[in-house]
């Protein structure tokens, strides 16, 4: 899609008047705002309107250029949608009308690099089995153990996520036998499940090696999270061809097909409660515009905490809401490089690196202490996985790299604007930034001489452009705490009129937000709209 195409999917909110009437507003245009929206759209001829503050559309799935580049900011690799006939993939075919395509990264998705050994992630769930005997062959009953565990446990956060689409008497009838026996799992640290499993030592290290795909590490992440986001890469990774920006370019047709519109540039201050019922939303300009629904994509901390009124009824919700803890941030460095990814023989797996084999200790130092081994740098191949980039941006190629850092170390800069936080804020950037590059040139040492562009974005940057309040990436905690909390994480919110969709109601990913948005718009529908996609 070129650039005037893409144009066309959005307004700017600076040029715009509402027309007409809207059946429902969608306060942002991540994956889940979208996937909602073009739901009820194509289901019932909905006309939504959906309003971004942000200049493009997409939330995590946008892309981002600079002078010869191109990088996405949340989609690296997707899994599952190699299989035409699976459910998700059958999901994501229907938003876009087909027009979303994959391509495969490969054989390999993931290299972990420990001091001690290096262990590669292939795509098959029994040539991964197969590959982890043949590297801790005396433990292939446990390896056994632990796989039969993570299917178990994804197969039982099948009747966990149904439950937050039943109509209220229904879920309060057969909640608890839905969501006991995923909770089982889930209630439980990646790390007590392992012990009960007997495994330690570098297997633990390997088995739990891909944790910031899920954000916490084994002592901290329920393995609930654990189990569904590892076993969705079992059959490899995948990337949309033409890069991230085609989830938006391919969604908002659906949308705009019935009258409804896609606005950037659109800051929701408020939403409008009247009577116990959200009626609107207020924008940041003033302007009041009303609908019979309100969406949420903006994730439940903005949603109930800084977007509703803080009133006897938000009040307790907020105080519950509080109890579960922001997800971790990241630093993440966006290399360009002057050569393309062939020239430079770059992979199309990402790399973790880590600097010892216990990640709970790795993180813990590295928080008490900045000067600590950066307790894992995770590098990835956006251009080497994307076919048409080398088109795009010829004679080109990108890289990123992604570090685990807290609020708190950049906190003192948040009052001021993006790009203009002062000499020692660039400091500190520099010193991570170099630290994150001498990573890369240590583990692809053929970029060294290439890189021609490089640029570090922080917690703060997070926070101005996805506005998540603590630059949390990935909403709330993946804690087994935030599968425990049943009223708040579910697209009908406690407030009549407002709904709720994306990574907070089902769980981090592309795939679950997109599966949050579907979920949503069945509980406005009253229909299990997922029964379309049955396999
Ligand atoms: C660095 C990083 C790497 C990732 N890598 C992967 C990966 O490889 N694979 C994968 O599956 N997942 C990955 N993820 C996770 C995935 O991107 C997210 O889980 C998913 O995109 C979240 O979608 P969402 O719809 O819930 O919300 P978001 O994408 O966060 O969208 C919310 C939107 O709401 C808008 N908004 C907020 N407040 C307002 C307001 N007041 N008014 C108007 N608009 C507002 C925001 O601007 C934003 O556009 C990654 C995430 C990050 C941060």
């Amino acid at each position: 899609m070129d650039e005037s195409a893409e144009l066309k999917l959005a307004s700017s909110y600076n040029h715009w008047e509402p027309d007409g009437t809207y059946d429902a507003i969608v306060i942002g245009s991540g994956i889940g705002g979208l996937a909602a929206a073009a739901m009820l759209a194509r289901e019932a001829g909905q006309r939504l309107l959906v309003l971004e503050r942000h200049y493009t559309p997409g939330g995590y799935t946008h892309a981002f250029r600079r002078p010869g580049f191109e990088w996405d900011v949340g989609v690296h690799y997707i899994g599952e949608m190699g299989d035409t006939n699976s459910q998700l993939r059958a999901m994501f075919d229907y938003l876009s009308d087909g027009e979303l395509q994959w391509t495969s990264m490969g054989d390999v998705y993931d290299r972990l690099v420990f001091p001690q050994l290096t262990f590669d992630y292939i795509t098959g769930r029994d040539r991964l089995e197969q590959n982890l005997v043949e590297q801790f062959p005396r433990q292939r009953d446990k390896i056994a153990a632990y796989l039969q565990a993570v299917e178990d446990c994804v197969k039982s956060s099948e009747n966990f996520f149904v439950e937050k689409s039943l109509p209220a008497p229904l879920a309060w009838l057969s909640g608890w036998l839905l969501r006991r026996k995923f909770l089982q799992w889930a209630g439980k640290t990646t790390r007590e499940v392992l012990n009960d499993l007997e495994i330690d030592g570098d297997l633990a290290s390997v088995l739990a090696g891909q944790w910031i795909t899920y954000g916490l590490p084994p002592g901290q992440s329920s393995f609930g999270i654990h189990a569904i986001v590892t076993r969705h890469y079992h059959n490899g990774g995948y990337y949309p061809v033409g890069g991230a920006s085609q989830f938006a370019a391919t969604i908002i047709p659906s949308i705009q097909r019935t009258g409804g519109e896609v606005i950037v540039r659109a800051p929701v201050k408020h939403i409008l409660v009247e009577n116990g019922r959200a009626v609107g939303v207020a924008m940041e300009d003033g302007r009041e515009i009303r609908a019979p629904r309100v969406i949420s994509n903006a994730g439940a901390h903005n949603t109930y905490c800084r977007l509703l009124p803080n009133d006897a009824q938000v009040r307790p919700l907020r105080e519950r809401l509080n109890k579960l803890a922001p997800s971790l941030p990241f630093l993440n460095l966006y290399v360009g490089l002057d050569a393309t990814d062939q020239q430079l023989d770059l992979p199309k797996n990402n790399i973790w690196v880590y600097p010892g084999p216990d990640h709970d200790t790795n993180l813990a130092n590295f928080l008490a202490d900045p000067q600590a081994p950066l307790p894992l740098v995770y590098i990835s191949f956006p251009s080497g996985k994307e076919p048409t980039f080398s088109e795009r941006f010829p004679n080109h190629a990108t890289m990123q790299a992604i570090c685990p850092a807290p609020y708190d170390w950049f906190k003192s800069w948040e009052h001021l604007p993006w790009k203009k936080r002062g000499e020692e804020y660039e400091q500190l950037k520099g010193q991570f930034a170099d630290r994150i590059q001498k990573t890369i040139e240590e583990q692809v040492p053929q970029v060294k001489g290439h890189i021609q562009h490089a640029e570090l974005s922080t917690p703060l940057t997070n926070r101005h452009f996805a506005n998540y309040a603590l630059g949390e990436p990935y909403g709330l905690a993946h804690t087994p705490q935030r599968f425990l909390e049943r009223k708040l994480l579910r697209p009908a919110s406690p407030i009549r009129g407002l709904y709720l969709t994306g990574q907070d109601v089902s769980t981090i990913s592309i795939v679950a937000s997109m599966v949050g948005g579907v979920s949503c718009a069945s509980v406005i529908l009253g229909r299990n709209l997922f029964a379309k996609f049955n396999d």
